[in-house]
């Protein structure tokens, strides 16, 4: 069993992490709670690209960690990226437990469409069980349904299901006897 902690970083408000901590917990089978003081990241952002350097944040986490939390899930409203790639969705650290994940290209405003709030918590719970997934160990999936795909636009996501697949399962303790 482990627990899932959600760090607020920014504006990022409790109508979207409430229906993700729930999102979590049941997709994970495991207790998820939301930090009252969220995290500043101001220290993460590069003027010249007006973006938050995701890598920074991860960073950041373990000092935010809730002492009884196996890990800890930052969630923010400001954009993200690392220096090889445009932006990033979201990020992870593969053996401490921390991931963080950004709500800016899930928006459907972003592409200039008009909002969509249903679509935007699905795309979150999606990017977050992905990023969450990395920090049990696993690696990107060939099946395009999984969640642990790997997705560089938002119409990937829309393709993949809010689950992992049966090769992916017993990473992060789900499989046939659940
Ligand atoms: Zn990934
Ligand atoms: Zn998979």
């Amino acid at each position: 069993m482990s627990l899932i902690s959600l760090l607020p970083v920014g504006k990022v408000g409790r109508a979207l992490l409430v229906p993700l901590s729930e999102g979590l917990a049941q997709r994970l089978r495991t207790a998820c709670s939301i930090q009252s003081a969220g995290l500043n990241v101001d220290f993460a952002f590069n003027p010249a690209r007006r973006q938050y350097h995701s890598t920074e944040i991860l960073k950041k986490l373990l000092d935010g960690r809730a002492p009884e939390a196996a890990k800890v899930l930052a969630v923010t409203e400001l954009d993200l990226y690392i220096p090889v790639l445009t932006f990033v969705f979201g990020e992870a650290h593969l053996e401490d437990g921390r991931a963080v994940v950004s709500t800016h290209r899930l928006r459907q405003e972003f592409y200039g469409l008009p909002s969509h709030p249903a679509l935007l918590a699905a795309r979150l719970l999606k990017e977050s069980l992905h990023e969450l997934g990395h920090t049990y160990g696993l690696r990107h999936c060939a099946d395009y349904r999984c969640v642990m795909s790997s997705s560089n636009a938002v119409e990937r996501i829309d393709l993949k299901e809010a689950e992992f697949c049966p090769n992916c399962q017993p990473a992060v303790g789900l499989g046939s006897n659940w």
